[in-house]
């Protein structure tokens, strides 16, 4: 069985699903995807997407604000109060993506602090978006203590360097669909190198649907490819990947197997 360890529920259209989130939930149990964590985007939005994903058991959800969805600063007690919730497993996604707001780098690592502080404050892992940001990115984790509650750096596209130092403060790498990608070569490389303890994957659904559903908007089902991928790349069957892939999610938010 797989874990889509990264998805938005809350941002699919659903028109292709008969406007139902059970169907989407279901076509990922079909695919023997049969847990998820629904990442939290914006505060504002946090409270409907935990409506939303309430009645499901196997989706656990995070609390967070994104790196581009800054438009003021973060308000740090209101991100505590909302994360402070039994449900609420991972604090983020936060960090740095200085691709597609340099402009905002100033306001983004005010927030990503914010985000380790209330992560240690109330012991949950982080979830790390970073984008033409390692040496801020690294730094800012270093800091901060982010080792002292660990995360994973989701849906990487850096160098293995940066992923070696993240390692090292207990972090876990997830490959997302991009690893599938035509001109993904390096990151296939950065992929091959990961120990067995320390990769996931996911989808970022509905963003960056895998080959061969590009194109289309992605779903947590299509995790599957990017396990198949890892599969090609780690010399690994596509068991062992999602077996590891599932153990790792479970080891770094202690749920039970
Ligand atoms: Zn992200
Ligand atoms: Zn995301």
């Amino acid at each position: 069985m797989y874990i889509d360890s990264h998805c938005h529920l809350d941002r699919l259209d659903l028109t292709d699903f008969d406007n139902q989130l059970d169907n989407v939930v279901a076509a990922a149990k079909q695919a023997g995807v049969e847990q998820m964590l629904c990442v939290s985007v914006t505060l504002d939005a946090f409270q409907s997407m935990a409506d939303k994903t309430a009645k499901y058991d196997n989706v656990q959800i995070s609390c967070g604000v994104h790196p581009l969805n800054q438009e003021d600063m973060v308000d740090e007690a209101r991100l505590e109060q909302l994360a402070d919730n039994e449900r609420v497993i991972a604090i983020g996604e936060t960090g740095l993506d200085y691709f597609y707001a340099p402009e905002t780098q100033e306001v983004q690592r005010d927030a990503f602090r914010k985000h380790i502080r209330v992560a240690r404050k109330l012991n949950k892992p982080i979830i790390i978006h970073t984008r033409d940001a390692v040496e801020d990115t690294l730094q800012i984790m270093r800091e901060e203590k982010a080792d002292e509650v660990g995360g994973i750096l989701h849906c990487f596209t850096e160098s293995w360097d940066m992923a070696e130092q993240a390692i090292a403060m207990g972090f876990y790498i997830s490959f997302s669909g991009i690893v599938t990608f035509k001109n993904a070569a390096a990151l296939r490389d950065v992929a091959s190198k990961v120990p067995d303890d320390r990769f996931m994957i996911e989808t970022d659904s509905p963003y960056l649907a895998p080959v061969p559903h590009r194109g289309k908007q992605n779903q947590p089902a299509y995790v599957v490819e990017v396990a198949k991928m890892l599969s090609d790349v780690r010399a690994q069957s596509v068991e062992e990947i999602a077996q590891l892939s599932s153990d790792n999610y479970r080891c770094l938010f202690k749920l039970a197997t």
